[in-house]
Formats: structure tokens, C-alpha cells, sequence
């Protein structure tokens, strides 16, 4: 009874639309944390790992020397290669495949390579719109390699990956 009275003076006096409104105004008041993507980005952690790429050399020579290195290390088991020794001894790859719908971006490939060739860029806003668009074939990946490698190989200088 008494329960039920506090209840009805409660609702009467509106306390509880007084405590909402309370705290809608100490958040209008407040800085706002929401912003307007992607005009407006939130700053990016120099460990960010996205987009894979392969690299070349300056003279265009592919990096990668097929040792399987990141193919073995890879915990999602996303990374296909196969490879053949060339004319001159060398030994390149055939296949070099990501699924990055595998991938779960932990950075062990990076870290194995020991010709630099296989990096995480900071690119994180790409999509796939088809079944097969997020798997990376080399030529794609090359691709990425070359279109950003001074972005790259300058933020390697500097120990981060690169947006
Ligand atoms: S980032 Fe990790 S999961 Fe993704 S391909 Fe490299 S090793 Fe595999
Ligand atoms: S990307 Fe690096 S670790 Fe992977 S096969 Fe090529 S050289 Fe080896």
C-alpha cells in the first residue's frame, strides 16, 4: 500500500522525466564524441594492420622468394602459394592467394617475411560487392604494392604501416 503510494507521488511530481531530462542536458552540454564519416575519420593507431600488399624492389623485382613462411605461420590457414624455380635459379611464385574473408588480420605473415615483401597496409576502407572480391590473387595484391610502395617503404622507415 505504502509501496504503491510512494509510486503514485512519484509519477504525480514527474521525478523520473526530471531524471532523464537531467541527464539529456549534461550530455548536450558535453563534447561530442560522434563524427561525420567519411568526411570526418578518428585517428588510426600506428600498429593498425589492413589491406595486404606485396612489394618490389626498386628495380621491379618481386620481393617474395617463395619460402611459404607466411603460408606456414598463418593461423587461418588463408594464404595459398605455389611456386617453381625460374631459368636463372631463382625461385619465385606461381600463386600467391589471401582470403581475407580467412584473414583475421593478426600480422603473423608480416612479421615472418624476411624480404619485407608481404605487408599490412593501414588501408582499411576497401569492400567486396561479389563472391570472390575479397580474395586477393598476387596480381592484386601486387597491385596495391605498387600503387602505394613510397607510402609503404616510408612508414617502414618510421617503424608503422602506412594509411
Ligand atoms: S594477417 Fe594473419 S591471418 Fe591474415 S593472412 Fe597474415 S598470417 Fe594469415
Ligand atoms: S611473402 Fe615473404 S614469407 Fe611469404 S613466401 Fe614470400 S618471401 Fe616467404
Amino acid at each position: 500500500m505504502i509501496q504503491s503510494f510512494l509510486r503514485f507521488t512519484k509519477s504525480l511530481m514527474l521525478i523520473e522525466m526530471l531524471r532523464g531530462m537531467r541527464l539529456t542536458g549534461r550530455y548536450f552540454l558535453s563534447r561530442k564524441i560522434t563524427i561525420q564519416y567519411p568526411e570526418e575519420k578518428t585517428p588510426l593507431s600506428p600498429r593498425f594492420r589492413g589491406l595486404h600488399a606485396l612489394r618490389r624492389y626498386p628495380n621491379g623485382e618481386e620481393r617474395c622468394i617463395a619460402c611459404k613462411l607466411c603460408e606456414a605461420v598463418c593461423p587461418a590457414l588463408a594464404i595459398t602459394i605455389e611456386s617453381e624455380q625460374r631459368a636463372d635459379g631463382t625461385r619465385r611464385t606461381t600463386r600467391y592467394d589471401i582470403d581475407l574473408t580467412k584473414c583475421i588480420f593478426c600480422g603473423f605473415c608480416e612479421e615472418s617475411c624476411p624480404v619485407d615483401s608481404i605487408v599490412e597496409t593501414s588501408i582499411l576502407e576497401y569492400h567486396g560487392e561479389q563472391r570472390g572480391d575479397l580474395y586477393m590473387t598476387k596480381d592484386k595484391l601486387l597491385a596495391i604494392g605498387d600503387k602505394y610502395e613510397a607510402d609503404i617503404a616510408a612508414a617502414r622507415k618510421q617503424d608503422r604501416s602506412y594509411r
